[in-house]
């Protein structure tokens, strides 16, 4: 989860929290001054009702009953008066709300007692009266109003606190968008750095508070990698020629005193190993250096219109010239008839090297020495599958071979310093292409590679 996100759940969590627990503590006092309020109501009706009921005749009773029964009462209000012995003096209407004789009794030993009856009714027992003679008033009715204030109550807290959870999840987002928005420009900012402009330092603000550190601290990082890019790339430059200027002077050498003592055969093939080992050194040298090329600086490298099928040809020559034993079979069957559709933009060494790399793997790991190609296209991207039936990848294997220096089968037999694929991959990845490899031990390998048409025409605007 973005840390935008977690901060706005945060800061709506601890106001939500806030807003629920004060909604609580508002809804649950009114329902307890509601009760209260009601509780002392009917306390007093009963008293009133007790004392107009007591001395007055059975006529006049009915008169009570009739404005017990009017607007003055409350909401459907039952007025009861008990003696002592528990018989029923008085009684409004005639409705049962299971006043028991055990809440009488209750009403005499404790003079004022409050009921919760049946469904929303209420009520208040009383006795009333002297020590010689005394009643147990007990009125129950429902509180309409009270009820109907607190459901309105209930209702405007419950929307009010959603409102409340909602706003401040806005809210959350929005401040928390606006402090990690000077972040966002920063990681914007890095992302754009690459090895071509490595030179761009950030802004570092007022250079106070924590994104100014941030940025400093980028710059200082930034500063130390174009040292060292910096160096790589004069180590490149110059170690290219100086590697490989002794080893062609001492190779022409060998091949003068080769010239000049054709009899002697010892000191002969003492100067043919010597000559390998020397070739061998160059071939590495070669290749690191390419790759280390290819690896530093990508804006050397200058695309111009290239023709995959040629650069293809030219790269079979070359191995079949320097490994006259390997078999290169091409299939050319599906090749379309306009060569625009085989042109892309790229680096025609870079390429060149790449296939020559995939083509003598091919053939030094089958025990045949030979190797299948074939190029198709279609409107987008050109593919080129290198296919051998040799001695095939181990799966576990099958990320590893584009490290520099991995070799599955380390044995002398069959040269190589592990370096051909690294290259390889990376001269694909600079053409914006993509490298496939499947394989199984015993039964072969088919490297597959796509050179995308549309990027390449970009990169050359
Ligand atoms: P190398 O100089 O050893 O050929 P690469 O980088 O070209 O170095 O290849 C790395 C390793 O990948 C090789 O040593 C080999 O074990 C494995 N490999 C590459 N291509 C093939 C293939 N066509 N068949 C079997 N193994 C291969």
């Amino acid at each position: 989860m973005v840390i935008r996100w977690k901060l706005a759940l945060w800061f709506a969590g601890i106001v939500s929290t806030i807003l629920i627990v004060f909604s609580l503590m508002i809804y649950l006092s009114s329902a307890n001054s509601r009760r209260n309020d009601f509780y002392n109501r009917l306390h007093e009706r009963a008293l009133i009702t007790a004392s107009l009921a007591t001395d007055i005749t059975d006529d006049d009773r009915n008169l009570l009953r009739k404005i017990d029964t009017t607007a003055v009462s409350l909401e459907h209000e039952q007025v009861m008066i008990f003696d002592r012995s528990g018989k029923m003096a008085y009684n409004n209407i005639a409705v049962n709300r299971n006043i028991t004789r055990k809440m009488v009794q209750e009403v005499f030993k404790y003079k004022t007692v409050r009921f919760k009856l049946a469904g929303l009714y209420e009520g208040v027992g009383v006795e009333y009266g002297n020590k010689d003679y005394s009643y147990a008033v007990i009125i129950s009715a429902i509180d309409k109003h009270g009820y109907k204030r607190i459901h309105n109550l209930r209702i405007s807290l419950v929307v009010g606190t959603l409102l409340g959870i909602l706003i401040s999840l806005l809210a959350g987002l929005f401040f928390a968008r606006r402090a990690l928005q000077p972040m966002s420009t920063v990681v914007g900012r890095v992302n754009n750095i690459s090895e071509k402009n490595l030179h761009e330092r950030l802004d570092i603000g007022n250079g106070r508070d924590e994104i100014s550190q941030l940025s400093s601290t980028f710059n200082r990082m930034l500063a130390r990698l174009e040292e060292a890019f910096i160096m790589q790339k004069a180590f490149v430059a110059h170690a290219s020629h100086d590697f490989r200027t002794p080893l062609t002077v001492m190779l022409s050498e060998i091949e003068v005193m080769l010239l000049q003592y054709p009899d002697s055969s010892e000191f002969n093939r003492m100067l043919l190993s010597l000559k390998e080992e020397i070739l061998n050194l160059s071939n590495l040298s070669s290749k690191l250096l390419d790759l280390a090329k290819a690896s530093v600086d990508s804006s050397n490298v200058r695309t111009s219109k290239v023709r995959v099928d040629e650069v293809l040809f030219t790269a079979i020559a070359e191995c079949c010239k320097a490994y006259p034993s390997y078999k290169v079979h091409l299939d050319f069957c599906e090749l379309p008839c306009e060569e625009q559709q085989l042109t892309i933009f790229g680096e025609e060494q870079l390429l060149k090297t790449a296939f020559v790399n995939l083509i003598s793997n091919g053939c030094k790991f089958s025990s045949d020495g030979s190797i299948h190609i074939s190029l198709t296209c279609s409107a987008s991207a050109v593919k080129i599958t290198f296919e051998d039936k040799g001695v095939g990848i181990p799966a576990s294997e099958m990320e590893k071979i584009f490290q520099p220096f991995y070799r599955v089968y380390s044995d002398k037999k069959i040269p190589g310093h592990g370096l051909g694929l690294a290259l390889t991959a990376r001269v694909i990845e600079l053409h914006g292409g993509s490298i496939d490899v499947k394989s199984e031990v015993g039964i072969g390998s088919t490297f597959t590679v796509v050179l995308g048409r549309a990027a390449n025409e970009v990169q050359e605007g």
